[in-house]
């Protein structure tokens, strides 16, 4: 349990480094003990200080030697570009050219003489500046402009004050990695390196670093405020990713039982792998799929490994993450075609990219998708509308998706929709997509299931109309849940709030379900929800056609799922549809979690 703000806050006031706990929130699974490596993001990391007079003219040094490293970074960058990727050569061309524009240069060097303040404090006064000077330009266009300037302002001052993509990729492991957040290219990059867990400042169970740790496999603890400064690299913690906690300094006594509880964890884990080939099926008959989501092709062997009945989510974004530019058509064809045929005959559901609120990539500034410009980014351009608005972009997906369809059961799932409407959209895209295809003479399937992601209210409320045009729902909680309880989810803040079991959301489910099931297709559910032990019971009982979560979680929920009986279970779906809320279904539930599941419900 986590306590509540105002107690956690008090706990971390603590200073010092006694020994101390500090409480966050259960990110991702397991048990570490181990050194930490202290990785603050640039912008945390300066201040504004005044320097000596006799300091000026270093600081203006060390800032044109920041600006000569960018522009390196960006001349390196644009080497490792295709030649024939006329577009995106231009604008790194542009940012190049931008590093020494007047505009930046002489107006941060003017304010550090002039003010004797550092470069950094410098840096982003100019651009506050120039951003005033941009606001009143009438035309949208060189408007936009800004976002280029602040892409460039950016990397200048991440050379100028952090050490943090450098550290990443020196972090020679094994080590437990701290930081305020991190990105999901951040955690691309860590995927290679020997890191034994996260700790971070920001986030909630669904924030997209959580979801990428338990795809990994690393276990994590988020949401502890000012762990980036209680604690010092070199320092050694437990990581409790069961429970939300982390014990600094820990004796040796607690270090040896929490090892202890690593390895019955290990051994509990072991035991499971029984059930890995074994049908997902209750008692009574019942069968539902239980299915893998990914993020990467590289992800293949786990989902063998795990025994999962196809693939219920690949989360496309992340191939647009790892690079530096946008993936041409023949590269996303060419990791569809692996994915398909790589599980064949079973289903492969590639969701449409599913960019903006916390997923991002810097290049998409380019596009106009800069998080830190919205006002709100997890209500701004975000998912299947910047792909409806990026229409190059995404016609570059579809074909490409539509390519590969011809090697194994496609279904393709479109993230986000919340209107009849945009689902026309894409339908009419598809059918032109279809009709060029046809007219190269391209092979594809043209009976390609398309499903919708349910994960804003009001797609829930036109279940009925919107299951008429489509294959398949998909129900995205960690989204249905943000949106429907207005819980950010991936603000620490209000991470006590996000409450999957909140009778609201399960009514929402049922509804859908129902719909879906009277139009005679399936609803699969790929929210972080249907991985979890403690929720798992409750989306069999409303009537989930199928779950699908990360593939370490597969094992786990056949488990339940193989002690399980049909009718309770339907049971349990009706009387949680009546209770008043979040606490009173936990309560239901109670019975059935610490017999079956004994070291991760164990009192601690
Ligand atoms: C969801 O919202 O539940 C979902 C599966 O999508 P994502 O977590 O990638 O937003
Ligand atoms: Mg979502």
């Amino acid at each position: 349990m986590t306590p509540d703000m105002d107690e956690k806050k008090e706990r971390l006031q603590l200073t010092g480094r006694e020994q101390q706990t500090l409480y966050g929130i259960s990110g991702s699974p397991g048990i570490v003990v181990g050194k930490i490596l202290v990785l603050s993001h640039q912008r945390e990391q300066y201040g504004r200080y005044t320097l000596d007079t006799d300091r000026v003219e270093a600081e203006v040094e060390r800032f044109r030697a920041a600006v000569t490293r960018t522009e390196e970074e960006l001349t390196g960058l644009r080497r490792q570009c295709e030649e024939d990727l006329a577009d995106t050569l231009s604008i790194i061309d542009s940012h190049i050219l931008m590093v020494r524009d007047r505009m930046i240069l002489d107006r941060t060097i003017t304010l550090i003489r002039e003010q004797q303040i550092n470069a950094e404090w410098a840096l982003s006064k100019a651009l506050g500046l120039i951003k005033k000077k941009f606001d009143t330009i009438a035309d949208s266009y060189i408007r936009d402009r800004f976002a280029d300037i602040k892409y460039v302002v950016d990397r200048l001052s991440g050379q100028l004050s952090g050490r943090r993509q450098e550290l990443l990729s020196e972090a020679a492991g094994p080590v437990i990695l701290v930081s305020d957040d991190f990105s999901p290219e951040d955690t691309l990059r860590m995927q290679s390196k020997e890191v034994l867990g996260f700790l971070t400042e920001k986030g909630g169970v669904t924030s997209h670093t959580a979801i990428v740790a338990r795809s990994l496999g690393v276990p994590a603890v988020l949401g502890l405020e000012n762990i980036t400064r209680i604690c010092t690299t070199g320092d050694t913690v437990i990581l409790d990713g069961f429970s939300g906690r982390v014990y600094l300094s820990p004796s040796p006594d607690q270090q040896r039982q929490y090892l202890e509880y690593d390895r019955q964890h290990r051994a509990f884990s072991d035991e499971l792998a029984w059930y890995i080939h074994l049908s997902s099926e209750t008692v009574d008959g019942l069968r539902v799929r239980l299915s893998a989501n990914i993020e990467r092709l590289t992800e293949l062997q786990t989902v063998h490994q795990y025994g999962a009945e196809g693939i219920g989510l690949f989360r496309s974004e992340f191939d647009y993450f790892h690079q530096d530019r946008i993936p041409d058509e023949d590269t996303l064809y060419a990791t569809y075609r692996d994915l398909l045929a790589g599980i064949a005959p079973a289903p492969v559901t590639i969701r449409t990219l599913d960019v903006g609120g916390d997923k991002f990539a810097a290049y998409l500034r380019k596009s106009g998708l800069d998080p830190d410009l919205e006002r709100n980014p997890a209500l701004g351009l975000r998912s299947i509308r910047f792909s409806l608005r990026e229409s190059n972009l995404f016609i570059t997906q579809l074909r490409a998706m539509l390519r590969a369809s011809c090697f194994g059961r496609l279904r393709i799932l479109l993230p986000m929709i919340s209107s009849l409407s945009e689902l026309q959209r894409v339908r009419s895209m598809l059918n032109a997509i279809m009709e060029d295809l046809h007219q190269e003479e391209i092979a594809f399937n043209p009976a390609v299931e398309v499903g919708i992601m349910i994960e804003v209210p009001s797609a829930v409320v036109m279940a009925d109309t919107l299951a008429a045009e489509v294959d398949f729902f998909s129900i995205g909680t960690n989204d249905l849940i943000q949106y429907s309880l207005a819980i950010d989810r991936g603000n620490e803040y209000v991470a006590h709030m996000y409450e999957p079991l909140h009778p609201a959301v399960l009514r929402m489910i049922s509804q859908a379900v129902d719909a879906a099931h009277q139009q005679g297709i399936e609803v699969a559910l790929c929210g972080e929800m249907a991985g979890d032990v403690v929720t798992a019971p409750v989306l069999l009982g409303l009537g989930i056609d199928e779950l699908s979560m990360r593939p370490s979680a597969i094992p786990h929920v056949k488990r339940l799922l193989r002690h399980s009986c049909f009718r309770q279970l339907r049971d349990l779906g009706e009387k949680v549809l009546k209770c008043g809320d979040g606490g009173e279904v936990r309560n239901l539930l109670t019975s059935y979690l610490p017999e079956y599941y004994p070291v991760e419900f164990a009192e601690r």
